[in-house]
């Protein structure tokens, strides 16, 4: 029989594969006579300075592609010489200057597409049909993109600058399309570039740098370190970067946010997931069945974002799972150059036994595993796609990231239910949800925690709408307007350089908290009859509450007289200010109206006691009657802001290359701590408490610790203005202290510090523990007085994350 007859009888697949001719020819050019291929800096090669090279492999065959210099500490610094460098004439030129290099870059990657997209399949194992129609032309809109922002610099970023040289680490899962997602905002906006490859794929990163620089770019802009965790770690350490931005595990986040604490450097982090993938029972299953393919069989479920938990309504689990059982039996594994395959390899042996540990624990933990019976190629990495059913909740492969081609079932009965599993993870990634419902759709949408919700698809990606983490899976976005911030700071901000303390021993700051300083002599101050005791409380849960210590502290003004005396909060009382914060989180669905109504009801309470909180202000602080006035008019301002931005601040459609809507949805963060400094204590706390409660979060507050009787005084402003109980919670104390506990409560979602360097230090370093969002002032104070210093933009950013929601259109 000849072969198509025998093609026709069999209907099998036979193979497709993609030439590497050129791909190959391109790593021989560069290492001729057996020399690896060098680190590219300053436009031109560079070899390691101590000569250290590794191997770089096809995970499809285990061939060697290539040796590759293995950078270290000393090549870094060349680097970021070289950034440094470039970063004055890059950061000046005119946005179209800059607009004009990412636009040939852009072209140059049309240009090369075939050649980028058969070395990355080569480097990676993943298949050519993915780079070639995903990864590449994802990579080129990127360019095009934020090309645009380039142009648009001037006009629509005005009062910003870039931040200076900015270091860049990223995982091998898409090794060129997380560069271009680092680079094209990073470089747009004027900043120059020192990024490090994952190990195991670095020969797109540097066939990119090598094609920008032949497109003109200007030497040091981009500047490829290729190499280990080692140059990563030095990247991230060295003194003058002023930011890491990060792709990769939870747990090296986790490092470096550690080794960049207190620095002033500013970070984004965007880390693992755990991401739900929710089938309703009236959903279209075909379609579900080929979203779900699309969700976790997809680069062999090596994606942040996979849909890695297959949440099923109970009455359509069994055939649903059947469907997917048979569906997954057709697919194929196989070299990542052949077109025909689904499935390509698993990036290197270490992963694949990872992704095997896994698989092996869930089944002793009682889970039924399914695995088809595919023929997998005899050499390279490969790993079948697995289907785990029979899983709790609670078991570690419904907990934790698996980062292969495994899927993870459970049931649910009802969409409260479905939220609640969706929710039940550490991360906070992206979800994808199938019903043709389109108000339960959005419904869902709105209450599953995540940066990317898809609605009846998956996995989609443009360079227009932000991608990026709610919880453990990081902070910052990258892609559309919200990304932009990542790499811009307003033209008033310096980097701050603060000294990192020395010999810092995190377990023992603000252990304690300090013995009062004086004997209470109230009756002093009254003609010797006692006064009454004015203790002021907390204010948690709505209510003004003792302090489980029971121990007061007196303040005291300039001259060192008693004022007052507030309560000395404790661990406890800020964990029951935290439960209290949660208790209140529908606060976050209430409308914009409706918290605008409250806010300004504030500021008409605040004002009717206006002399009252002046003349407490100059009894404390020592400020001229003026001043005290004037900074209390300056918080009934405030407060009138923030009612306006209420309802003004909830997003917008993104333009993406989707047909349908994408819609960026501006979300509270949800429970805040803030720790308020003591200059200007009515206008201070005002301005941070403010922004947060407008866009719905709810807070704990530590009172200025020298100053705090304003924020005492405001609980009956509070009280008469229908704020529902636990939206505002106020603790007085010890500020290190009681933002320790802040710190280190798992249950705190963001914490904002304006208290100094070294406390900025230890809130960094101990909000590692859930990788809260934190912000802090470095020990630099600011104007609260200024409309940029003290409002605005960016305050209403800290205090929010943006959720896009995707909704295809059309039958
Ligand atoms: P990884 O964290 O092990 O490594 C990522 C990068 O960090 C590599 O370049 C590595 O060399 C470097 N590195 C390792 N230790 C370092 C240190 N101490 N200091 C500085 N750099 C260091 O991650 P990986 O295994 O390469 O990638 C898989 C992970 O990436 C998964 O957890 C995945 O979810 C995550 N990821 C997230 C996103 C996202 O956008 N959120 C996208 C892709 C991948």
């Amino acid at each position: 029989m000849n072969r198509v007859a025998q093609v026709f009888q069999s209907m099998t697949y036979g193979p497709a594969p993609e030439a590497s001719d050129a791909a190959r020819a391109w790593i021989a050019a560069h290492t001729s006579d057996s020399a690896a291929l060098k680190l590219f800096i300053d436009n031109r090669w560079v070899a390691s300075s101590d000569r250290q090279t590794y191997e770089t492999h096809n995970p499809a065959t285990g061939d060697l592609l290539a040796r590759v210099a293995d950078g270290g500490e000393a090549d870094v610094d060349v680097a970021v010489r070289a950034a440094r460098r470039a970063f004055g004439a890059w950061s000046a030129a005119a946005g179209h200057v800059r607009a004009r290099h990412l636009y040939a870059i852009a072209r140059a990657i049309q240009k090369h597409a075939r050649l980028f997209a058969v070395l990355e399949a080569l480097d990676n194992g993943k298949s050519i049909r993915e780079t070639r129609d995903l990864d590449i032309p994802l990579v080129a809109r990127h360019f095009y993109h934020h090309a645009g922002w380039a142009q648009l610099f001037e006009t629509e970023l005005a009062g910003y600058q870039p931040l200076g040289v900015v270091g860049q680490v990223i995982p091998w899962n898409f090794p060129l399309l997380m560069l271009a997602w680092k680079i094209a905002p990073a470089i747009a906006l004027g900043n120059t570039i020192v990024i490090k490859p994952a190990p195991a794929t670095p020969l797109t990163a540097l066939l990119f740098a090598e094609i920008a620089a032949d497109a003109g770019l200007p030497p040091g802009v981009i500047n490829v370190v290729t190499g280990g965790d080692r140059a990563g770690a030095a990247l991230t350490a060295h003194a003058d970067i002023d930011k890491i931005a990060f792709t990769g595990s939870t747990n090296v986040g986790r490092i470096i946010r550690r080794v960049t604490a207190g620095t002033g450097k500013r970070l984004s982090l965007e880390l693992g997931g755990k991401s739900p993938f929710v089938v309703f029972d009236d959903a279209d299953q075909d379609a579900a069945i080929e979203g779900l393919v699309d969700a976790i069989w997809f680069n062999q479920g090596q994606v942040c974002c996979a849909g890695s938990r297959v949440l099923v309504q109970e009455d359509i689990a069994d055939g649903f799972l059947d469907k997917v059982r048979t569906r997954m039996a057709k697919l194929r594994v196989g070299d990542s150059l052949d077109k025909g395959i689904d499935i390509g390899a698993i990036v290197d042996a270490q992963q694949r036994d990872i992704i095997d540990g896994w698989v092996k624990r869930g089944v002793a933990e009682g889970a039924d595993l399914f695995q088809p019976n595919i023929e997998l190629p005899t050499t390279g990495c490969w790993y079948l796609p697995t289907l785990l059913t029979n899983v709790q909740p609670a078991s570690s492969v419904a907990q934790e990231e698996i980062f292969g081609p495994v899927a993870v079932a459970m049931t649910f009965r009802t969409p409260k239910e479905a939220v609640a599993l969706a929710n039940n993870t550490r991360y906070g990634l992206a979800a994808s949800i199938w019903t043709e419902n389109v108000n339960l759709a959005l419904d869902i949408a709105r209450r599953v925690k995540a940066g990317s919700v898809w609605v009846n698809c998956t996995n989609m990606f443009d360079a227009a709408a932000g991608f990026g983490g709610y919880r453990e899976s990081g902070f910052g976005r990258e892609g559309g307007r919200e990304g932009l911030y990542e790499y811009i700071r307003p033209v008033w901000e310096v980097r701050p350089r603060p000294a990192v303390p020395e010999n810092a021993d995190v377990s023992q700051w603000a252990a304690h908290v300090p013995t009062l300083p004086k004997p209470l002599n109230g009756g002093h101050a009254n003609g010797g009859i006692p006064a009454l005791d004015r203790t002021a409380k907390l204010f948690i849960g709505g209510k003004q509450a003792r302090s489980d210590g029971n121990y007061s502290r007196p303040v005291l003004n300039a001259d060192g007289d008693i004022v007052g005396e507030v309560s000395d909060g404790n661990r406890k009382d800020i964990r029951d200010a935290v439960e209290a914060a949660h208790a209140a989180s529908g606060w976050a669905y209430r409308s914009g109206h409706q918290r605008a109504q409250i806010l300004y009801y504030i500021a008409e309470n605040l004002n009717a006691r206006a002399d009252e909180f002046a003349r407490r202000i100059a009894s404390m602080t020592g400020a001229a009657a003026d001043a005290a006035a004037r900074e209390v008019a300056a918080a009934v301002d405030r407060w009138f802001t923030y009612a306006a931005y209420a309802d003004k601040y909830g997003g917008t459609v993104q333009e993406t290359t989707l047909r349908g809507i994408v819609m960026a949805l501006v979300e509270p963060i949800g429970v805040i701590g803030i720790a308020c400094p003591d200059a200007a204590p009515l206008l201070a706390f005002t301005s941070l408490v403010a922004p947060a409660i407008a866009r719905g979060n709810t807070v704990v507050a530590i009172a200025s610790e020298t100053y705090p009787l304003s924020a005492t005084d405001f609980y009956q402003v509070l009280e008469t203005s229908d704020v529902p109980a636990g939206v505002v919670n106020i603790v007085t104390g010890a500020r290190d202290h009681l933002t320790r506990t802040l710190a280190e409560h798992d249950a705190v979602d963001a914490l904002w510090h304006f208290g100094g360097a070294v406390g900025s230090y230890y809130v960094e370093q101990l909000s590692a523990s859930n990788m809260k969002r934190t912000w802090v002032d470095y020990g630099v104070a600011r104007d609260w007085y200024d409309a940029h210093q003290g409002a605005g933009a960016e305050f209403l950013r800290e205090a929010t994350q943006v959720k896009n929601i995707w909704v295809p259109s059309g039958e």
